[in-house]
């Protein structure tokens, strides 16, 4: 199926997830993650009408981002090392996946040096397993508070990657996790948070009925990835 298709299919699905949880099919954004696909594919993406695209390696964001069209808008939702922060603060106009309150710290230090201020998710590794980026459920609110108060951030939610599961309604109690964990960082910070990043490809139809506001999606638009990688750990 070419990717206009795929695209439609995308849309008319999250739109029908949408009806299914009462939900207003504007309250979901859907991030295009184009890892390893060539800027021609980002290009078709954009004429299709898509707009939100997301990436995990600052390296090839890096390439890649400069030989797509403007139109584009770029999130970054892989682990970030810390001597990638600088090109990240200008390539990108969220991070989805701020883990520790370090990270975050170089965040806003670049970030007030580029004369920005970087809307930011914590990413929350909702089943603690050891393989996976993320902070635990246990330290979030500590790492709130810490990362509140930092001058160049702006926390705006939480990110998850739940485990891979070959039945995606296995992925639920997760997301219903997630969902609960932004509650509680609200009830810290004071203030309602704006997003839950959660579903993928295979998943973000149940993501959406438990509150998703960006669903990340990769194969179901852009077909298999070039170089067969595993969502999390190799980033
Ligand atoms: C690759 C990736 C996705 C997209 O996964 P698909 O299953 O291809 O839709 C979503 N989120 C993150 C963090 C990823 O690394």
């Amino acid at each position: 199926m070419s990717l206009a298709t795929n695209l439609a299919v995308i849309q008319y699905r999250i739109r029908e997830a949408c009806k299914r949880a009462g939900r207003s099919p504007e309250s979901v954004l859907l991030l295009a993650v184009s890892k390893t696909h060539p800027p021609q594919a980002v290009e078709e993406a954009v004429v299709g009408g898509q707009i939100f695209f997301g990436e995990s390696k600052v390296q090839e964001a890096k390439q890649k981002i400069p030989l797509c069209p403007g139109a584009a808008r770029w999130h970054f939702i892989g682990h970030l090392q810390s001597n990638k922060v600088r090109d990240a603060a200008i390539l990108f106009e969220m991070i989805e996946s701020v883990d520790s309150p370090a990270l975050a710290r170089e965040i806003s230090k670049r970030c007030q040096q580029a004369a920005r201020t970087m809307p930011i998710l914590l990413q929350v590794n909702v089943a603690g397993e050891s393989s996976k980026f993320g902070c635990s459920p246990e330290r979030l609110p500590d790492y709130v508070t810490q990362i509140a108060t930092l001058p160049a951030i702006e926390i705006h939610g939480l990110m998850t990657l739940p485990p891979y599961a070959p039945d995606p309604e296995k992925s639920r109690r997760y997301f219903r996790r997630l969902r609960e964990l932004k509650g509680r960082c609200e009830e810290i910070i004071g203030a309602p948070l704006a997003h839950l990043s959660m579903g993928m490809s295979d998943d973000f139809e149940i993501a959406i009925e438990e509150g998703a506001t960006i669903v990340r999606v990769g194969t179901a638009l852009f077909g298999r990835r070039i170089r067969s990688s595993p969502p999390a750990p190799e980033n």
